[in-house]
């Protein structure tokens, strides 16, 4: 089965980066079920024409309702808490969330026959990288539980396919950013933690200054350098790994990034010169756990299975996020 419409269970897709994989599944014609407790996703980011189940991922009886209901041709899993900081405060929260209730819906998929699970991952299993750009092949060393509780899922699915066939991708995001073209989706947290929607916050006034973590990194302008990719082309990149397993392909894993990076400082410059407006920035002291440089080497992925990103510019990636906010957030 390969490029035709399937039944999709999207787990955690009433957020930022599940709902634009909604949408563009949804283009493209597959049936799609929504998945998601509310607790870090939005009602107004779910999809009007997918159905929308209210519950959480460990739920074991709603799991199994849900599989008795639809016969899914594949699973794809957002529902993590992603907040690195957050992690390194309350490993047992996230082990249980990311680990322990996906081992849940990895039991409910096995015991009724559902053998493809598409798995969002993160550049945090690397940990602190040894060279630049990073491929799939640098050590896996997370410095932090969020890392550790994705990596363990990535290491669960390896020896879920070995035992039972289940075949699975696991794309290890690098840093996503961006909103849908339409304006009707886009980034949205509570507490919002991260660079670019916390700029535009700081440009509407909503608060008053962003901080700059760090401004003695060993890089050219010593602010971290990152790796910006389009929410969009994720998205992308997770259609293409649901073909690979509607089409039987085998389990894998791929970098999703741009193999560029920029610093702190060079995204603050971007984003004045979208918006037109001077950002209040206060430099500030580093942020525990952030690597100097993070950029992924994504050639697997655009050589496998032809992945291109349509938005390689951050000046693009930074006006998508800014249309979305100045209307929504
Ligand atoms: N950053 C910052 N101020 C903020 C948020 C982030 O200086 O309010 C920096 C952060 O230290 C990192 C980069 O911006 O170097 C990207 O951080 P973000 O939280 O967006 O993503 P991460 O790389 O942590 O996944």
């Amino acid at each position: 089965m390969s490029n035709q419409q399937a039944r999709i269970l999207v787990v955690g897709g009433a957020g930022y980066i599940g709902s634009h994989i909604v949408r563009q599944l949804i283009n493209a014609c597959h049936d799609v079920v929504i998945l998601d407790d509310l607790s870090t996703g939005y009602r107004q980011l779910v999809h009007q024409d997918g159905e929308f189940v209210q519950g959480h991922l460990g739920d074991l009886n709603l799991l199994e309702q849900l599989f008795n209901r639809h016969r899914f041709d594949a699973v794809m899993h957002f529902a993590a808490f992603s907040q690195v900081g957050e992690s390194m405060h309350h490993p047992l929260r996230y082990y249980q969330n990311n680990l322990g209730d996906t081992i849940t819906l990895l039991k409910a998929m096995q015991s009724h026959g559902i053998r493809r699970f598409v798995f969002s991952s993160t550049a945090a299993v690397y940990g602190e990288p040894l060279e630049i750009p990073i491929t799939e092949s640098h050590p896996c060393l997370p410095t932090n539980p969020y890392g550790n509780t994705k990596l363990a899922v990535e290491r669960l699915l390896t020896d879920c396919d070995m035992a039972y066939g289940l075949r699975s991708i696991a794309l290890r995001y690098f840093n996503a950013a961006g909103a849908d073209e339409s304006g009707e989706i886009g980034e949205l947290h509570d507490p919002e933690t991260h660079l670019i929607p916390n700029l535009f916050k700081a440009a509407l006034g909503q608060i008053d200054h962003i901080r700059l973590f760090g401004t003695d990194y060993p890089t050219p302008d010593g602010t971290c350098i990152r790796d910006y990719v389009h929410v969009n082309d994720l998205a992308q990149a997770h259609l293409l790994a649901l073909d690979v397993l509607l089409a039987d392909g085998e389990s894998a894993v791929y970098n999703l990034g741009s193999n560029s990076g920029f610093s702190v400082k060079e995204v603050i410059e971007k984003a004045e010169a979208v918006i037109e407006k001077k950002i209040p920035v206060i430099e500030s002291p580093r942020r525990p756990g952030d690597p100097a440089k993070l950029v992924a080497s994504s050639d697997k992925i655009r050589r496998e299975l032809g992945w291109k990103p349509g938005y390689e510019s951050l000046e693009t990636i930074i006006a998508t996020a800014w249309r979305w906010h100045r209307k929504n957030v």
